[in-house]
């Protein structure tokens, strides 16, 4: 236990270590007047190191972790009648919480208007001339990404149903291994005592996973002050102060759904204190907040959910992955203020109609984004498309595609913020989830053993 408290103090310094040298390097940069690539050029190696010291190591563990712990978890739920109970309230509490973010993200942007007067700012041209020559991945993937909200479904269902769950585990695609996992742990628990050295040989394969979990997580301050000091430098090549009211808006509303939505709800049904699951909860929130990615930050939010935040094997081991590639409250709040900050840039007004289009394609296109950095910048783009949808028979302009490259440079300190409310909202979701599916007490020593 006193190892635990030891590390959870090393990935905090970490953290505010990698705030502090971030900012003096920020500084430092700043001065310089140095062009966003050549910035980039520079710091790229506190990013190479922060990869190789903790994202690769987490991210070596994401397949094998979810195999085991969803399999670990169905077993142990057995009866298929209480696996429906616990799955739809699992994705009513995902989409409920989505909307719930959305909805607070339109409402926010709405109310303050943070894309008032940034076209006298900034040259538009420019962004959109910057954005076209721009040889950013982002942009690669966001045109080679489909564009509309049936073909990102269809590539969900396409993995929630694989046809080869070997290359899928490969390509360290977590919802197919998901799906295959469940009809496993399932087939397990069907079989009951005949197989009963496979599903022992299952559990001690996760404490053996876990348990590498627990070494890397050692990794985790070295990491997170890497990353995090890599990323705030690199803001000083940005033009922060033209977009800094969007960055706040979206901010506020990350803290408010963070630190009110999600406790009240959390309050209701977990009826436990939520601020205190909240500071157990901090390794994972602090991992989420460094790696920027809700699948790498995975096998911390398992280990930590378990050992320290009290949730059940049975719900952890459920709603944890799943919530890791489709619980995004974060970047549906998130895309939802972006795409209406880029319309008020562009001095289209936008009636009711659109912004509750806004708000339900947010909501949508976030399940289709992966838990990894700068997805939901990518998937924002089927939401501006439904807009433009929305507005073609009216007389009101498209927004050009072009006009994302004004929210580029600043994605990366979002992403990390929105990736932390992500984790927050699954860890929430596994916490009511035990409620309704607790563990034995003989497995919950297991799990703490
Ligand atoms: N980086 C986020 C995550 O992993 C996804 C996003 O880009 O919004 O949860």
């Amino acid at each position: 236990m006193r190892g635990h408290k030891l590390l959870n103090t090393l990935i905090f310094i970490g953290l505010i270590a990698g705030v502090i040298v971030g900012w003096l390097l920020y500084r430092h940069y700043g001065s310089l007047n140095l062009d966003s690539k050549e910035l980039a050029a520079r710091v790229q190696w506190l990013f190479d190191a922060g990869d190789l010291i903790l994202i690769r190591p987490l991210k070596m563990l994401i397949i094998p972790l979810v195999f085991t712990s969803v399999v670990v978890g169905i077993t142990s739920i057995g009866d298929p009648s209480r696996l429906g109970l616990i799955g739809s309230s699992t994705l009513v509490y995902y989409f409920a919480t989505m909307l719930l973010a959305a909805v607070l993200g339109v409402t926010l942007v709405t109310a303050f208007q943070p894309g008032e007067g940034v076209s006298q700012k900034v040259n538009l041209q420019e962004v959109e001339q910057r954005y076209a020559e721009s040889d950013d991945s982002p942009r690669k993937v966001i045109e080679g990404s489909p564009r509309d909200l049936g073909s990102v479904w269809m590539n969900i269902l396409r993995q929630m149903i694989p046809d080869n769950v070997l290359s899928a585990a490969v390509n360290v695609q977590p919802l197919p291994v998901i799906t295959f996992s469940i009809l496993f742990g399932l087939a397990l628990g069907f079989l009951g005592e005949s197989v009963k050295p496979a599903t022992e040989f299952f559990e001690a394969l996760f404490r053996a996973v876990m348990q590498l979990v627990g070494w890397v997580l050692w990794l985790t301050p070295i990491g997170v002050f890497l990353l995090v000091s890599w990323t705030i430098a690199r803001l000083g090549g940005e033009a922060v102060a033209a977009v800094g009211k969007y960055m706040l808006i979206v901010f506020v509303g990350l803290v408010i759904h963070g630190f009110l939505t999600l406790p009240v709800v959390l309050l209701l049904f977990g009826k436990i204190n939520p601020y205190r699951f909240m500071w157990r909860m901090r390794p994972a929130l602090v991992t989420a907040f460094g790696t920027d990615s809700s699948s790498a930050t995975l096998p911390v939010t398992i280990r930590t959910a378990e050992n320290e935040g009290e949730c059940s094997k049975k719900a952890s081991g459920f709603v944890l992955p799943l919530g890791s590639t489709i619980n995004m409250d974060g970047t549906a709040l998130y895309e939802a203020v972006a795409v209406i900050f880029l319309f008020q840039v562009y001095g289209i007004e936008l009636g009711f109609e659109a912004v509750a289009v806004v708000a339900l394609t947010a909501t949508l296109a976030a399940v289709g984004a992966a838990g990894i950095p700068s997805a939901g910048l990518v998937t924002m783009v089927i939401v501006i498309e439904a807009v433009n949808t929305t507005l073609a028979g009216t007389s009101h302009p498209a927004l050009p595609l072009a006009a994302v490259g004004l929210i580029f440079g600043v994605d990366r300190i979002l992403d990390m913020c929105r990736t932390t409310i992500n984790v927050w909202g699954d860890a929430v979701g596994a916490k009511i989830i035990t409620r309704i599916a607790p563990d034995e007490v003989e497995q919950k020593q297991t799990a703490l053993g």
